[in-house]
């Protein structure tokens, strides 16, 4: 090939190139008098994440992303959340999310779907949660008592945004009566998304929504069920949350999103809304990791005055540990119910699951603060009088945690070596959320008894009673 004929063929390939990116371009709708461009940011099961973490920059990495989104204005922009806002670790947890609340205001999130974790630190908590917020709390599928909605929920929300009226539909877990404190959903009960759905969409068109979208605490596989009822209702966007999955998905024209969790990602989705047609004219989206890098120093100085506002005893050593103890361990098992036994004696075996046991104890120095990252929810422990025989149908029905009791060539036997009788009653102790998750009610238990005991403090207190160091660690005394 001659020089020229070379970069003749260059010069053809280049301007084909150009040409297919302006194309590209120009299938992008323009934005119109009736075409209205939106952008929507989504998170969910952000849990309090306000710090760093081992995945993501924390709220201050994302406001400096969302500032940079928003450079050019914030008209067309709504921030969304899916759920399970502030139960996680020390910082949102001890001040019982209230700092997660200001940091979420501050970013301008525009609504919010409930979590079954929102519920954790009782309804007084929640009820303050909502007053705090400057955005809605969204689920319409909760109901108290009356069959109405409680005070401090919405089933759905309408916004206005770059002129177009957007209605936010609202749904919290199925799970939400067994996967929180139960004394906070007592009296409460749950309709069937489908229906609750319906009703939301059908009460957001009347109210003047002309583009609905669905935020919901739902996994992914729920959410793919609820698609097609999504499609049928008109909804555009179906965001999820409870199982921390990253979804960014369309499916019978809906788009579906999820983000993980603890504010290590959120989705951008861009979104062309014809108000003429009434039809979504382009849809795109596209999952943004929190990596590190720069800062938004409002999120900064806020998360720092938190930080500073936590009792400085929180983060005294009260003990230390060589290797980590994992969620399901027998040293957890060990840990949890020798500290439980200790502070409330007259019980004889004690219950626990690792479904409420948020992260492993790492090694290293530890302090009461690490313990609201691992026990987050709040719970006391309650004794219940229950038979061998019910005790053995527990163990076998849900395999708990258990202290106590010894398992021997397929026998349970007591701490005094006798073993447990299927017609004799014990004294069994277990936080409240495994009272309910279990259906203990069922056995109709001789004595349930609240001990007031808070299965976190009980802990610390053991810890704190059982002095550890790096010379003499906690580890030389569990199993
Ligand atoms: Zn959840």
């Amino acid at each position: 090939m001659t020089l020229r004929r070379f970069f003749l063929v260059a010069l053809s390939l280049l301007v084909l190139l150009l040409l297919l990116g302006a194309f590209e371009s120009f299938r992008r709708p323009v934005e119109t008098e009736t075409v209205r461009h939106l952008v929507i940011l989504y998170t969910n099961d952000v849990h309090g994440h306000l710090e760093k973490t081992k995945g993501g920059a924390g709220a201050a990495g994302i406001m400096a992303r969302w500032d940079r989104e928003m450079a050019g204005g914030s008209g067309r922009f709504l921030i969304l959340d899916g759920g399970d806002m502030w139960t996680g670790p020390v910082l949102s947890t001890y001040f019982q999310g209230e700092s997660t609340v200001e940091a979420m205001n501050t970013m301008g999130y525009d609504a919010a779907a409930l979590g079954n974790h929102d519920f954790d630190f009782g309804l007084g908590a929640l009820r303050q949660r909502a007053r705090q917020a400057h955005f809605p709390f969204l689920a319409a599928n909760v109901r108290d008592g009356d069959g109405n909605w409680p005070d401090f929920l919405r089933p759905f929300t309408v916004v206005e945004v770059n002129r177009v009226s957007v209605g936010i539909l609202g749904l919290t877990t199925g799970e939400l009566l067994t996967d929180t404190n139960p004394t906070a959903v007592e009296g409460l009960r749950l309709i069937p998304y489908e229906l609750a759905l319906r009703d939301a969409a059908a009460q957001a068109r009347a109210a003047g929504a002309e583009l609905l979208i669905l935020i919901g605490h739902l996994c992914k596989s729920e959410a793919y069920r609820l698609a097609p009822l999504a499609a049928q209702e008109g909804i555009a966007v179906l965001g999820g949350g409870h199982c921390h999955e990253v979804v960014n998905d369309v499916v019978d024209g809906v788009l579906l999103v999820q983000s993980g969790s603890f504010w290590d990602g959120y989705l951008r989705i861009d979104l062309y809304f014809d108000k003429s047609t009434k039809q979504v004219a382009d849809l795109r989206s596209v999952y943004v990791r929190n990596l590190p890098g720069r800062s938004d120093p409002r999120l900064e100085h806020l998360v720092a005055r938190w930080r500073a506002a936590l009792p400085p005893a929180l983060n005294k050593a009260i003990g230390y540990l060589r290797r980590p103890v994992g969620r399901e361990s027998a040293a957890m098992a060990s840990l949890l119910t020798q500290a439980w036994l200790s502070a409330y004696p007259q019980a004889q075996i004690a219950l626990a699951n690792p479904r409420y046991i948020a992260r492993p104890i790492p090694a290293g120095y530890l302090t009461p603060a690490l313990w609201f990252d691992i026990l987050p929810t709040n719970n006391s422990l309650l004794a219940v009088s229950l038979s061998g025989e019910q005790i053995l149908a527990l163990l076998e029905k849900h395999r708990p945690l258990y202290g106590g009791l010894v398992e021997r060539n397929g026998q349970y036997l007591l701490e005094n070596g006798a073993p447990l009788e299927p017609d004799v009653r014990y004294l069994v102790l277990l936080p409240q959320a495994l009272y309910v998750h279990y259906d203990v009610r069922q056995f109709a238990p001789a004595m349930t008894s609240d001990t007031g005991i808070d299965w976190r403090q009980a802990v610390i207190d053991w810890l704190a009673a059982h002095p550890t160091s790096p010379t003499q660690p906690l580890d030389e005394i569990l199993p």
